[in-house]
């Protein structure tokens, strides 16, 4: 297929670089000049959109991707698949939706979970919204970047599985943070609460998989002085976007706001730039 992709950043770049190996011929535009190794670099988000199959976009938020459509939709071939992969509120996923169709495109919005390893790895999860036929066109792309891709339902649907799922992780988060904490002053070793409750009711990821103490569990970023992994500063990005959609349906959220103000707090102290899982310092 012919690809364009417009955002080649942290996620974008490895992404763009696993479709050329996979053999596409994949045009790519960043406004800071990146260019990746295989990608045919063009000067603007329109020429890159021009003549494709299916344009692909990275992109830090919903204003920016807004702007960006502005320019490539008007630009996109008939039958082409717009793809929108960066994570950014439901309202403006579902703007994007709109401009697509007004020109008789397919689009699809699928942002991703996985982080930058798993951009890097090809085994992204992408959680997709739009129609049957615009995901069946998106898929074998996804195949190539990801290891699953979940077609979660209409325009928007994509963003509301993400944000879902991310104010989940970070109220996890927060609560097994909470948990070592509390041990850690009653006299309980790490171990032995990872222990107990790696296997019972009160296991999850945060605890099974990405436990935030030093030296307990599988390795995760707590055994790498909580290097990201995945940034307090992106789960807290996702937190305001959970609220925001909450606000917009009159959704009752009150763990959710709570962890958003605590991760602003965290990311407006010593956080910004460390994992996500680092908040376990901050509760000590
Ligand atoms: P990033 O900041 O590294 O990359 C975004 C890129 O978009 C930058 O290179 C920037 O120059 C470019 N850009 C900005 N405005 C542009 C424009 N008008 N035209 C063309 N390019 C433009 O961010 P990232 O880490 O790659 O994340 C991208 C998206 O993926 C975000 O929405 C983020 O929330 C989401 N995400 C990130 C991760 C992660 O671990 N990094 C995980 C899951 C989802």
């Amino acid at each position: 297929m012919k690809i364009g992709f417009i955002g080649l950043g942290n996620m974008g770049a490895p992404m763009a670089a696993n479709l050329v190996k996979a053999g596409h011929e994949v045009t790519g535009f960043d406004v800071a000049g990146i260019t990746v190794d295989g990608v045919a670099a063009v000067a603007s988000a329109a020429e890159a959109a021009t003549g494709q199959d299916a344009v692909i976009t990275m992109l830090p938020n919903g204003d920016i991707l807004r702007s960006v459509y502005t320019e490539i939709v008007p630009a996109g071939d008939k039958g082409a698949v717009f793809i929108d992969c960066s994570t950014v509120d439901v309202d403006s996923a579902r703007a994007a939706h709109a401009m697509a169709a007004d020109k008789g495109l397919l689009s699809v919005d699928a942002p991703v979970s996985g982080g930058v390893g798993g951009a890097a790895a090809g085994t992204l999860t992408f959680m997709a919204g739009g129609s049957a036929e615009a995901f069946a066109r998106a898929a074998p792309l996804f195949e190539i970047m990801g290891r699953k891709a979940v077609h979660c339902g209409d325009a928007g649907a994509g963003q509301s599985a993400k944000i879902c799922n991310n104010m989940l992780l970070g109220i996890s988060m927060i609560g097994a943070c909470e948990a070592f904490a509390l041990a850690e002053k009653l006299g309980l070793s790490a171990q032995s609460l990872f222990d107990v409750v790696s296997t019972s009711s009160g296991s999850c990821w945060s605890v099974n998989t990405y436990c935030p103490v030093p030296g307990v569990g599988p390795e995760s970023p707590a055994d790498n002085g909580y290097k990201p992994g995945f940034a307090a500063d992106l789960m807290l990005k996702d937190l305001k976007l959970s609220q925001q959609a909450a606000a917009s349906v009159m959704a009752k959220t009150p763990m959710g706001a709570r962890a958003a103000e605590l991760y602003a707090e965290f990311v407006e102290g010593d956080g910004k730039g460390r994992d996500f899982s680092a908040m376990i310092e901050q509760l000590k």
